[in-house]
């Protein structure tokens, strides 16, 4: 299986190759030169086996540079149940007759990153000994909360590599900031920057274009790469997930082989739902994409009109993850939906990057709508949805998957369209409990990391484990820099300041 561009430049390249690049020569992503095909018969065979199988299987069908034998090692390691807060490490759970929730933040940082941020790190120094790389690499990533931990944990004492995350000093929750700064490890560092996310990731954009510094870790036997979801190695451990949902379902005796589901999505960057169309692509029967988007709703505009446009205000809500106007992996849906077209794909970037916006033909635009349906949430409708939810079902989700399932109630009453549905649960409701303690009407007593306690009391669950640490975990990164002193931080952390 070859890679190539969306953007056309006609190369093609292994796997291992796009991984260590992330970014095409071109400016483009990398996709698949086409999806392997997932049978009935594949799919049954798959609901014998436990998950890490399940996603050795499905990744190995896109990863044909990597043996059997390695992918096991890797998601053996990754999906291993003790680091996992359920045995089948994306339990379902059932809501009513035909709503499911897909709990993907069973894992070590209590958000969905970890699916594809337990495996990225093994795939990348794999990558490296296959490509015979010698220099050691230095990650860097610019996270608005569950990114920075989830990558940190999966990078922690990883032989070959150094990890360094730089966060907002004002916007992240204060579960998400204790999880940062008490990480454990070696390599790994972590940096708050005066200022917004965007000040964040302008930051360590403009380290990556920084010749000086690209030379002088040359000279010093480094470089930099980037854990983004623009990754291909982020996105293929994501398909797994969706098409073990489906395995799970028919052992749940809910669907038969054959049968078509719905899959609802918080979707922010679009790489989870992204996920879920590569799924589709390889032949998963399912009726419809459901893409829910919070208040920055410029990706329910596209779906519903085919004009993408982030010429609009921002608003920082309480879904911070999907807080997004540029969802970079919507490029690669584009790709696919103008018939693998890489003219077409470069014009449309062209012209999001000069004008802010672009519009698809009418023919993408119906190709679209045929598989998703875009709805959007706003911040009083994300509230009520996790004081219902918890009140009627007896179930506490986050502000993420609160959004997505506002948006399957919008849909429902819409088309009437009664497909069993998987809302794909993102994140721990104890990552946000501010947020979720004010939806259910509790003023708080207390603040800071006693907020969980004050979670599990008010709402009876249980706290999960890798939080519950936290109460006794002594902040071990304090520095806090401005954005011109980013690079600045880079340098030390790499012993390469008087170099
Ligand atoms: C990252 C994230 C999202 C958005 O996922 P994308 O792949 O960027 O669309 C949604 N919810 C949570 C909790 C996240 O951390």
């Amino acid at each position: 299986m070859f890679y190539q561009s969306t953007r056309g430049d006609g190369k093609k390249i292994s796997s291992a190759e796009a991984i260590i690049k992330g970014l095409a020569e071109d400016g483009g992503l990398y996709v698949p030169e086409s999806f392997p095909r997932i049978l009935d018969k594949t799919i049954k065979e798959l609901t014998i086996i436990p998950y890490k199988g399940r996603a050795a299987y499905i990744m190995g069908l896109f990863l044909s540079d990597f043996s059997a034998g390695e992918l096991k090692r890797i998601t053996r390691r990754a999906y291993n149940e003790s680091r996992f807060s359920d045995l089948s490490i994306t339990p379902i759970h059932k809501l009513d007759d035909n709503t499911f929730f897909l709990e993907l933040w069973r894992g070590p940082t209590c958000a969905f990153k970890d699916m594809a941020l337990q495996v990225l790190p093994r795939l990348l120094t794999g990558s490296l000994e296959k490509m015979n790389e010698s220099r050691e690499v230095c990650v860097l990533v610019a996270t608005s909360g569950d990114t920075g931990k989830a990558a940190l944990e999966g990078f922690k004492d990883v032989p070959g590599t150094k990890i360094m995350v730089f966060y907002p000093a004002d916007g992240v929750s204060t579960v998400q900031k204790l999880q940062m700064t008490s990480q454990s490890g070696s390599n790994v560092n972590v940096v708050a920057v005066h200022g917004n996310f965007d000040d964040t990731q302008t930051g360590v954009k403009a380290i990556f274009s920084d010749k000086e510094l690209h030379n002088k870790l040359s000279d010093n036997s480094l470089f930099l790469s980037s854990a983004n979801s623009i990754n291909w190695g982020r996105l293929v451990p994501q398909i797994a997930y969706y098409i073990s949902a489906y395995c799970e379902m028919i052992i749940k005796k809910e669907i038969n082989c054959g049968e078509k589901l719905n899959f609802c999505v918080p979707t922010g960057n679009f790489g989870n739902i992204l996920a879920a169309y590569y799924a589709v692509k390889m032949g998963l029967p399912v009726n419809k994409l459901i893409c829910a988007s919070n208040r920055n709703d410029v990706l329910t505009q596209f779906i519903n009109t085919g004009v993408y446009d982030k010429n609009r205000p921002f608003y920082t809500t309480a879904s911070p993850s999907m807080d997004i106007l540029v969802s970079s992996n919507l490029e690669r849906l584009l790709y696919e939906l103008s018939g693998k077209n890489g003219d077409a794909v470069s014009g449309y970037m062209a012209s999001l990057a000069g004008k802010g916006m672009y519009k698809v033909p009418a023919n993408i635009l119906e190709e679209a709508r045929s598989v998703f349906y875009g709805g959007y949430c706003n911040e009083d409708d994300t509230t009520k949805n996790i004081s219902d939810t918890f009140n009627n079902y007896n179930y506490l989700i986050d502000t993420h998957t609160a959004v997505a399932n506002k948006v399957l109630l919008d849909y429902r009453a819409e088309t009437g369209d009664k497909t069993p549905t998987v809302v794909v649960s993102t994140a721990s409701p104890y990552k946000f409990c501010e947020s979720v303690l004010k939806a259910l009407d509790k003023p708080h007593e207390s603040d800071g990391i006693r907020l969980i306690d004050e979670l599990s009391r008010v709402t009876n669950t249980e706290i999960p484990a890798p939080l519950q640490v936290l109460r006794n975990a002594k902040p071990r990164f304090t520095n806090l820099v401005s954005k011109a002193g980013m690079k600045q931080s880079v340098l030390e952390f790499l012993d390469l300041k008087h170099k």
